[in-house]
């Protein structure tokens, strides 16, 4: 610590996930020194791997880069990673009851109740929803004309009034448990509509952003980024339980002691700074959002066989199932000694299929693939689940969503500094909230406004 100044470094930065590992490269890079703290024993947050896992690196969080996310694969390909390809080519599979329908590409076909198409009908209903997205836009979707109408209903009204088939209207809300974690009825209709724009549109969620890997994983970006900044200026298992802040410094506490800075990053998901007590409290909007944004229920599960024997079929691996409701894809890298299918389960499908019991759940699981891919997918080499909802630190997956009357009212607060506080992670994106993109973004646009107002060279 520097005595004279009484500042244990320049900016503290809660939150060694890849947003504030971002933020700590790009000060220390500007000459600013960082102190980083977080209260998993690791670095990377939601993006966690292990390279040396047997038969193939695993990636246990969030792994796809999308062909758009330019910041993060500047980022990775900075730390000396290669990107691979996911998604072989082939037709998807559609678990929608009774037979399992097949896709060569886009939306599966089938007649409807009243001799209309399913696949029109998806068409239409997920160009609605990009409809809504455009009309609220990414960046102050607060200020659009309907934000009020639209954050006064749940993403499930919002379909009940919009999508007139109840298959299709139960595949747009499986789609958005998938994305979000959480039931269309639990969610604000605007903030799904602003998170579709932050991420482009349907089409980018659901192809665009799934389509590259990083080899070995992407935990490693956090990691190198660490050997990179020093070791030394990170503090794991350390949680800061308490903030002090003013105009010109803010001061964390932890079990372990009290660290003083001049500035300081919050690079969390807000349902983790709700668990901080603030001095002076937070303003009221900054509050809410912490209090009332939570993550959704969510496993990870990474499926592996000797083979891409679906490959054989034309199938590509990529499923949607309502039975239960689960997405999968092929994320089998190039040099793998075998194959991997990663399964997305949230909101009350995981809940009802989570609490079947380990041993239920695994049966469950093998029986849907293999109804959609054939019988070689009851017999798997390894079976790894990741349960997100008990993560210390973290609690659910894969982000946090806001319910129906927070965005439109406490919105401004997502991402406007509070004196020496300025505010990161993912869910304080400027594009691709959610995302290992806006997580690199965000912890660039933190550490771009601090390095506006810091000037490198006053005492620490
Ligand atoms: C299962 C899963 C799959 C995903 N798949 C993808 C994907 O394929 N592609 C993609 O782009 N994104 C994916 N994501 C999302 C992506 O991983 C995240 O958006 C991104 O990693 C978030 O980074 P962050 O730094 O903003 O937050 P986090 O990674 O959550 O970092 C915040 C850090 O703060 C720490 N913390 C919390 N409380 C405290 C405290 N009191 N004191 C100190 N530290 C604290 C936490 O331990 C954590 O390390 C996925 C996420 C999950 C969970």
């Amino acid at each position: 610590m520097n005595i004279e100044s009484g500042h244990d470094a320049d900016v503290i930065i809660v939150g060694a996930g890849l947003s504030g590992m971002t933020a700590a490269k790009d000060l220390a890079a500007a000459g600013q020194s960082v102190l980083v703290f977080d209260g998993k024993d690791r670095v990377g947050g939601r993006t966690w791997c292990d390279p040396s896992y047997p038969e193939g690196a695993i990636d246990f969080g969030g792994m796809f880069v999308g062909t758009t996310h330019s910041r993060s694969t500047a980022l990775g390909l900075e730390m000396g990673l290669e990107l691979v390809r996911a998604r072989p080519e082939g037709a998807a599979v559609w678990d929608l009851g009774g037979t399992p329908l097949t896709a060569p590409d886009g939306y599966p076909e089938r007649v409807l109740e009243d001799g209309t198409s399913l696949k029109d009908a998806l068409a239409a209903a997920f160009a609605e929803v990009d409809r809504i997205a455009a009309e609220i836009g990414k960046d102050d979707p607060w200020n659009a004309p309907r934000a009020a109408e639209l954050d006064a209903m749940t993403m499930q009204g919002w379909l009940d009034a919009t999508v007139a088939d109840p298959l299709a209207r139960r595949i747009v809300g499986a789609d958005v448990s998938i994305i979000t974690g959480v039931d269309p009825s639990e969610i604000s209709a605007l903030f799904f509509a602003f998170y579709v724009a932050q991420c482009e549109d349907m089409h980018a969620l659901q192809v665009t952003s799934n389509t590259l890997l990083w080899k070995g994983g992407a935990g490693q970006i956090a990691d190198r980024i660490a050997d990179r900044i020093g070791r030394s200026r990170l503090r794991l298992s350390e949680p800061v339980i308490a903030i002090d802040h003013a105009e010109d410094g803010a001061t964390v506490t932890t079990m372990q002691g009290s660290y003083r800075a001049r500035r300081l990053i919050l690079a969390l998901p807000p349902s983790a700074a709700a668990q901080i007590r603030f001095s002076p409290e937070l303003p009221d909007a900054r509050r809410q959002i912490n209090r009332r944004t939570n993550f959704g229920r969510y496993m990870k599960l990474q499926i592996r066989f000797d083979r891409q024997f679906w490959l054989d079929k034309g199938l590509s691996g990529e499923i949607f199932s309502l039975n239960p409701g689960f997405f999968s894809l092929d994320v089998t890298r190039p040099d793998d000694a075998q194959a991997t299918l990663v399964v997305f389960i949230g909101a009350s499908a995981y809940d009802a299929w989570h609490g079947k019991g380990e041993e239920a759940r695994r049966v469950e699981m093998l029986d849907a693939l293999a109804r959609c891919l054939g019988p070689d997918a009851m017999t798997p080499a390894a079976y790894v689940e990741t349960p997100w909802n008990e993560v210390p630190f973290t609690m659910g997956g894969p982000v946090c969503h806001m319910p129906p009357g927070l965005l439109s009212t406490a919105g401004p607060a997502l991402r406007a500094p509070i004196g020496a506080i300025h505010f990161a992670g993912t869910e304080a994106a400027p594009n691709w909230t959610g995302y290992m993109e806006g997580a690199v973004q965000s912890g660039e646009a933190a550490a771009a406004a601090i390095k506006a107002t810091l000037k490198t060279g006053e005492p620490a």
